[in-house]
């Protein structure tokens, strides 16, 4: 399989573009969201009170919430308040509640409470918005009712990076998908707490002219598009992270030519592939195990039920 072939194909250009669509748009509301979590962590702290802190013990068996009293814990009490989500899955293991009313630490120690699980890296990886990924930006932009982004737009945009890119195993997106990814990832960008940003603006334009980009413009941003994917990929299986640091290395070596990047990719295809392969056949074997032990009961109960005819005879 020659790789540049793959970038003949429109669906796969389309996935591209998305992807890279994404990356923009969230480095367009980094600063603006590190700047939000400041003046939020402000009004957290003087809602709950100076000098006041969390001192909640975890309850292994706490019927509700085991590691805050929501009533007694008045930082918990108020973060609670400003999660749009079902507070029953509010990710309080992922935060150092210690940390809440610390003045530089404090922000961010709180966005990973509107985050998805980020596992046991991303907990200590995330610090600001420069060190939160897609998934969890997207995440605190649409659980975090302080942010003030309307619910539908972020929703939207979160199933576009989560189910129509990331879990895209053949990497295709028809025209009328990038269409509908890229006018929801614009929208997000336009909302009136954003009309004044330059670096939404800028990011904005970036977007909108990378829309009808040529086979070289989307060439360029394909590195890092596969890369993001890749990450995406790993948290599901850790043992490809080897694809990860190949990866790197070839992003380190841009200035090759086509011709000898195409090997690379070719290889790197070739180990994910292999790797899929590897869940699918996994997944399959579980399937089997259970259809297996469903015959097993249905023979079962027909002995059983032809043993008592049987018997009664
Ligand atoms: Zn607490």
């Amino acid at each position: 399989m020659d790789w540049t072939l793959q970038l003949n194909n429109g669906e796969y250009r389309n996935w591209v573009a998305v992807g890279h669509a994404l990356s923009l748009m969230c480095d367009g509301v980094r600063p603006w969201l590190d700047r939000e979590m400041k003046v939020f962590h402000r009004q957290l702290q003087a809602t709950v009170g100076a000098g006041v802190q969390c001192t909640c013990v975890y309850t292994p068996r706490g019927r509700h919430n085991k590691w805050h009293d929501i009533i007694g814990c008045r930082w918990a009490a108020a973060i609670q308040n400003y999660h749009t989500g079902d507070p029953d899955k509010i990710p309080w293991y992922q935060s150092k509640s210690n940390l809440w009313d610390h003045p530089d630490h404090g922000p961010w120690e709180i966005a990973k409470l509107f985050m998805s699980d980020l596992g046991k890296n991303g907990r200590r990886i995330v610090i600001d918005a420069q060190s939160t990924d897609a998934t969890g930006l997207i995440s605190l932009i649409t659980w975090c009712g302080y942010i003030g982004v309307p619910q539908n737009l972020a929703i939207d945009v979160m199933d576009t990076r989560n189910r129509r890119w990331a879990h895209n195993p053949n990497q295709k997106l028809n025209n009328e998908e990038k269409e509908k990814a890229f006018k929801g990832i614009k929208d997000l960008l336009k909302i009136p707490k954003l009309a004044t940003d330059c670096d939404a603006e800028k990011n904005l334009a970036e977007i909108q002219a990378f829309e009808d980009a040529d086979l070289n413009t989307i060439q360029q941003a394909e590195v890092h598009v596969l890369k993001e994917f890749i990450l995406d990929v790993r948290r599901n299986d850790k043992t490809l992270k080897s694809i990860n640091k190949k990866l790197e290395k070839l992003a380190t070596t841009q200035g090759r030519s086509i011709s000898e990047s195409s090997e690379s990719f070719q290889m790197l295809i070739l180990i994910f592939i292999y790797q899929t392969f590897l869940i699918f056949c996994k997944s399959l074997l579980q399937k089997s195990r259970t259809l297996l032990l469903v015959i097993f009961l249905i023979l079962s109960v027909q002995h059983l039920g032809n043993g008592t005819l049987s018997d009664s005879k």
